[in-house]
């Protein structure tokens, strides 16, 4: 099955009870039993539940995994993958990450005496120098946010199955539609739902995607054991959301590439950051390892003028301005006050996210209108 019919049939089946086409919601915390133990394979809701489980089918297929694990926040997600590593292992992970990735890190793991190295892997064999006999994971997130950086996954699951470590790779930005890390070599692929795969900005949700058995086995009883799940109304919403993700991620990099070029092109802006530039940094890594570049861009005014910077994002009237990203609208963020203000500034200014930086989800609204209204922004 090819990846535009796994949206909407990979993993589903028609509901047995009454061939329901579309999957119900299980909206139950337990089962009946017809004698201790004759259940029909649902006992109580943490630990299965039937809208949950056709979800987790779906997130498996797409991304030609074997297993799929649905929590309820892309954190959560993160969280039960850092449950895996005991008191004094060690992770090397990528040092331009979502501002919440890294506060779970550093603010909740460091306490419980896990060592992370936050590093640039522009160059994977860097890695190398970080790994001690303690090192268990390596923690990838490509595109990264906001700097759009792409990480070569290949070359680094290679060093990762010399060194028998797991390699995690947060695939919010670049969905299925643009790369398959498991495809690439990676353990375990993880998703912050809330984005391109809900699609319609109203659901907080995690994925975990694995193939092999024994590593879905641990985290199937993190899952049930930490308990951090999502409902059944939100497990149906993104089951609905998932059926378009192909159409929508299209017009997404449509759209992203128009703006992207237009900013270029403009006077008041000193640089733009997405991937389908010829002149970004990782654009050849991206055209091997990406089917297209996504709808993400960054941007940073002349003169990396604080002030320019903020006015624009409050002129803005198509975009909003918000956190977040991956929905059919437009939104405009200022990371440096908003998504990475927990980072401490030296070290968001060392990776590039600088006070004039502003990051743009490129929705799938007609292009004339979000052109138009950077237009008048922008001025
Ligand atoms: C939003 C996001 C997360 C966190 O996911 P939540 O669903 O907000 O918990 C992790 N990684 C990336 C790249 C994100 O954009």
């Amino acid at each position: 099955m090819k990846f535009n019919t796994k949206t909407i049939h990979g993993g589903q089946h028609h509901d047995p009870a009454y061939g329901a086409v579309m999957q119900p919601i299980y909206q139950t915390t337990t089962y009946a039993q017809s004698t201790p133990g004759g259940h029909k394979g649902y006992e109580y809701s943490r630990t299965h539940n039937p809208t949950r489980n056709a979800l987790e089918n779906a997130f498996a297929s797409i991304e030609n995994g074997k297993h799929g694990l649905a929590f309820g926040s892309g954190l959560a997600a993160i969280d039960a993958v850092l449950k895996l590593l005991q008191p004094g292992d060690e992770v090397v992970s990528t040092n331009d990450l979502y501002g919440g990735t890294y506060r779970l890190f550093t603010k909740i793991y460091e306490n419980f005496g896990i060592k992370f190295h936050f590093i640039g892997m522009d160059n994977a064999d860097k890695i190398n120098d970080y790994i001690t006999p303690n090192t268990k994971l390596i923690w990838v997130e490509t595109p990264t946010n906001p700097m759009m950086n792409v990480i070569d996954i290949k070359s680094i699951s290679a060093i990762a199955k010399a060194n028998n470590l797991l390699l995690a790779v947060d695939n919010t930005f670049a969905t299925p539609y643009l790369q398959q890390p498991l495809e690439l070599g990676a353990d375990i692929v993880m998703h912050s739902v809330t984005k391109y795969l809900s699609g319609h900005s109203d659901v907080v949700m995690g994925a975990l995607i694995v193939k092999d058995n024994a590593l879905a086995e641990k985290l199937y009883f993190i899952q049930n054991a930490s308990g951090a799940i999502c409902g059944p109304q939100d497990s149906f919403l993104v089951l609905r959301g998932l059926k378009t993700l192909h159409v929508r991620m299209q017009r997404h990099c449509e759209n992203g590439k128009a703006i992207a070029e237009y900013l270029n092109n403009h006077p008041k802006i000193e640089k733009v950051y997405w991937p389908g530039l010829k002149d970004h940094p990782n654009h050849d890594v991206a055209k091997a390892q990406m089917n297209d570049f996504g709808g993400m861009v960054s941007f940073v005014t002349k003169g990396n003028n604080y002030k320019e910077a903020i006015k624009i994002v409050e002129n803005l009237k198509l975009f909003t301005l918000a956190e977040s990203l991956g929905g059919v609208e437009s939104l405009a963020g200022h990371p440096a006050s908003m998504t990475h203000a927990s980072i401490p500034k030296e070290e968001r200014e060392k990776t590039g996210v600088v006070d004039s930086l502003i990051r743009l989800s490129v929705g799938i609204e007609d292009i004339d209108d979000l052109i138009a209204d950077l237009q008048q922004a922008i001025g």
